[in-house]
């Protein structure tokens, strides 16, 4: 039976990206050397870490001053790399859920954090909107989509201090203005590469401006100077991570196109979600739901068949669609690679199933 793959992170990523890491595992660039087994200083590699930078600055019209880096460390990592390298005294932070939380903590081992808003009052069900941004803050840091939680900020919003976003598992969903943001960043298991690797597009005219000492390894400016190559890099998911972004260049036709076919997926869940009498989508407003995690939730009348539903939806091919501990009921992801065919199994499951009930 054909798997639908509705996890959240690790997730799926496009059959092309898969084929081309198998091939290169085997024999990586007509070397007759395994991917894996290959020095990260090898002309063969370096050309890879070069066409993924390439790529990146291609795909999301990256304007010119910003650097791209592929580290370790995953997304949790540059939480406390941001401060580090960016914050002097204070750093404000909008707080939409788990992992905007965990950011702002980390930021508070340097300093004052000011919170801006916080949708905690309700679970993170919804975007704080209107809220003030301190001016005699260093950087306001957002997570543009809050991957437990299925809300989304899906517009570049305007900001007078340098904007950060966590962007781990809504990049290149969408097109994004680069221009507007002084530092993105994200872990790759959402939309990108395997886990292993962490993408970072840096203004390098904001570095440099912290009083206090960072270590090698911390600092944006190691990295920079050094092409992502201080160090070895994550050779394997950096090479992968490539090959999705060739798919979405020339399978796909780029993030505008993209961003259709996403907005299809997701309108085709939602659809279900809110018609079907035995589910309820668990963000209320909208505008505020996530294109890329649909989180739903049993009806209160029908709240006993929860399990029954994702025994049902597992039996026919079903995977991942189990909701976040903190939330509960279901969670559909519905990245870049998942194809709508699988949306719309998932569709007939819950269609199937309502009928039964
Ligand atoms: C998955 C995720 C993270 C954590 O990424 P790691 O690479 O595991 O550290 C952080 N932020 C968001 C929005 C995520 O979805």
């Amino acid at each position: 039976m054909k798997k639908h793959n509705f996890y959240a992170g690790p997730s799926i990523l496009p059959e092309y990206a898969y084929e081309e890491t198998i091939k290169a595992i085997k024999d990586f660039a007509g070397t007759g050397i395994s991917l894996l087994s290959i020095s990260h200083r090898s002309k063969e590699f370096d050309a890879v870490e070069q066409e993924g930078e390439k790529l990146f600055k291609e795909l999301l019209d990256i304007p010119d001053g910003y650097k791209v880096l592929f580290l370790g460390g995953g997304a949790s990592s540059q939480f406390m790399m941001i401060p580090y390298n960016l914050m002097n005294q204070k750093s404000a932070y909008l707080n939409t859920g788990a992992w905007a939380t965990k950011a702002q903590k980390e930021a508070k081992l340097f300093g004052e954090v000011v919170e801006v808003a916080s949708s905690k009052d309700k679970n993170f069900n919804y975007i704080p909107k209107n809220f003030t941004v301190p001016d005699d803050a260093d950087y306001l840091h957002i997570t543009t989509n809050n991957t437990i939680y299925g809300t989304e900020i899906k517009e570049d919003m305007d900001c007078k201090i340098p904007l950060i976003a966590d962007m781990s598992s809504d990049i290149f969903s969408r097109p994004v203005d680069v221009s507007k943001y002084a530092l993105i960043y994200g872990g790759a298991q959402k939309n990108f590469a395997p886990s292993g690797v962490t993408f970072i597009i840096v203004k390098e005219d904001i570095l440099g401006k912290v009083n206090r000492q960072i270590p090698t390894m911390l600092n944006y400016k190691t990295h920079i100077e050094k092409n992502s190559m201080f160090n070895t890099p994550p050779v394997l998911p950096i090479f992968t991570g490539v090959q999705t972004l060739k798919w979405l260049k020339n399978e796909i036709g780029g993030v505008k196109q993209m961003n259709k076919i996403n907005t299809e997926k997701a309108n085709t869940i939602y659809d279900e979600i809110n018609r079907n009498k035995l589910f309820v989508p668990t963000i209320p407003d909208e505008n505020d739901r996530s294109i890329m995690n649909a989180c739903f939730v049993m009806n209160e009348n029908y709240k006993e068949l929860e399990k029954d539903f994702l025994d049902f939806a597992t039996q026919h091919g079903m995977t991942g669609i189990k909701g976040h501990r903190s939330v509960g009921g279901f969670r559909a992801s519905i990245y870049n690679a998942l194809p709508l065919e699988s949306v719309k199994s998932l569709v007939d499951v819950m269609k199937e199933f309502e009928k039964k009930h």
